[in-house]
């Protein structure tokens, strides 16, 4: 990345590791064996699956062959969701209303129910309850949420699941959670776990869905049978080499990354608010010294009266800081984030929302740079003669 860039949307997608890069490096060239093959450089392809299978799952908290690897996170939840319904025809699909799109429309096309979120971004347990009953066969609960960066006690939420829809399987997009929290601990009750390797260091295209034994998933993708049958495709070897060798560094880092980028980030935010006439920090409870404990360490997110996020997108640009409004599919996109509308917050509110994003690269020195180009572009929106909205 160019040095004069100041990155603030890691949420987005975040550097590869060089640990990464270097050990995907080898299976981009000489070592290129389809790992489904039987002969020398099938095997060494296969090795390194099986290899990389084994890391995955220390880092997941399941058993080598409870992983299955995926073109991402998107796949991931579509899997799960679609894989699940479709094992159980006629069974109904439940998810609140602040996940992911990639949970959201597979639950949409399915007919499901969404539930309401509170004004942090988290599912409203008397909601969910509500929401379930025998015929329900898949409830989807994210584990950090890719806008506010709000935690979900997924405990919570099972204990829910098993008593008001004891046949329910219980699936975790948690793709935002892996950088920051462990894991392995905090999506132990789902049966169901997705990730994906570019927003913890990995390369695009790769993830995986842990499939714990005894939860039955009908496959996506059908064909030659890789996976054990439960995704069919050639495996891209290169990214699941990078994938597994970015969780060996986040499994050894995570801890003092969260208690740095922890305090970059309050740096921001405490910063941003301090500076900016009438900014409101969104999905924070009170403004005790705990108000951020439910949130990821990376996630600062704020609103802005008076000022289009787009606009306040452009000039940041402008100035070499990369933010974003909402998620990366719908920055840029007219209608206002549909997390944020499920937390309560009214249009105009929602239409000058920040996200800034932290992450393992970044420094004092961003937070900075962030601090001083952001009040400037909110001053500038707001002067009536830029049309600012005030
Ligand atoms: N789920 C969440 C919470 C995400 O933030 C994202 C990506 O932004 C996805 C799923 C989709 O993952 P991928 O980009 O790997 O398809």
């Amino acid at each position: 990345m160019a040095s004069d860039v100041v990155y603030l949307d890691h949420a987005a997608t975040t550097p590869m590791r060089p640990e990464a890069l270097e050990a995907m490096l080898p299976f981009l060239t000489e070592r290129f064996g389809n790992p489904s093959g039987s002969h020398g450089p099938a095997r060494h392809a296969r090795r390194a699956v099986d290899d990389a299978r084994d890391v995955m799952a220390g880092a997941l908290g399941c058993r080598p062959g409870e992983v299955v690897f995926t073109s991402g996170g998107t796949e991931a939840d579509n899997a799960a969701i679609t894989g699940t319904l479709a094992c159980r025809p006629g069974a109904a699909a439940v998810a609140p209303a602040a996940e992911h799109h990639a949970v959201l429309a597979p639950v949409e096309a399915a007919g499901g129910r969404l539930v309401e979120v509170d004004a942090t971004g988290r599912v409203d347990l008397d909601a969910l309850a509500a929401a379930l009953g025998p015929d329900v066969g898949i409830v989807s609960v994210m584990l950090a949420n890719n806008e506010v960066g709000t935690i979900t006690p997924l405990e919570e939420v099972a204990a829910v699941v098993a008593e008001a829809a004891p046949g329910a399987v219980l699936h975790t997009d948690a793709v935002q959670a892996l950088p920051w929290l462990d894991v392995a601990v905090a999506a132990a009750p789902a049966g169901l776990v997705s990730v994906s390797a570019h927003k913890f260091g990995g390369p695009q295209g790769v993830g995986a869905l842990v499939v714990r034994d005894g939860t039955d998933l009908a496959p996506l993708l059908r064909g030659g049978g890789q996976e054990r049958d439960r995704r069919s495709g050639t495996h891209n070897v290169a990214g699941i080499v990078g994938m597994a060798a970015a969780a060996g560094v986040l499994q050894r880092e995570r801890v003092a990354q969260v208690t740095r980028v922890g305090a970059l980030r309050d740096r921001l935010a405490d910063g941003l608010l301090a500076a900016v006439p009438d900014a409101v920090e969104t999905g924070v409870t009170g403004a005790g010294p705990d108000r951020r404990h439910h949130k990821v360490a990376g996630s600062c997110h704020l609103c802005f009266d008076g000022v289009e996020a787009e606009a306040l997108l452009f000039l940041l640009d402008t100035a070499g800081v990369c933010a974003s409004a909402a998620s990366s599919c719908a920055s840029g996109a007219a209608d206002p984030s549909h997390v944020l509308a499920a937390m309560g917050l009214d249009r105009e509110r929602a239409g000058g929302s920040l996200r800034l994003s932290l992450g393992w690269t970044t420094t004092a020195a961003d937070v900075d740079a962030a601090l001083g180009a952001v009040p400037a572009a909110v001053a500038r929106l707001r002067e009536p003669s830029v049309g600012g909205r005030r």
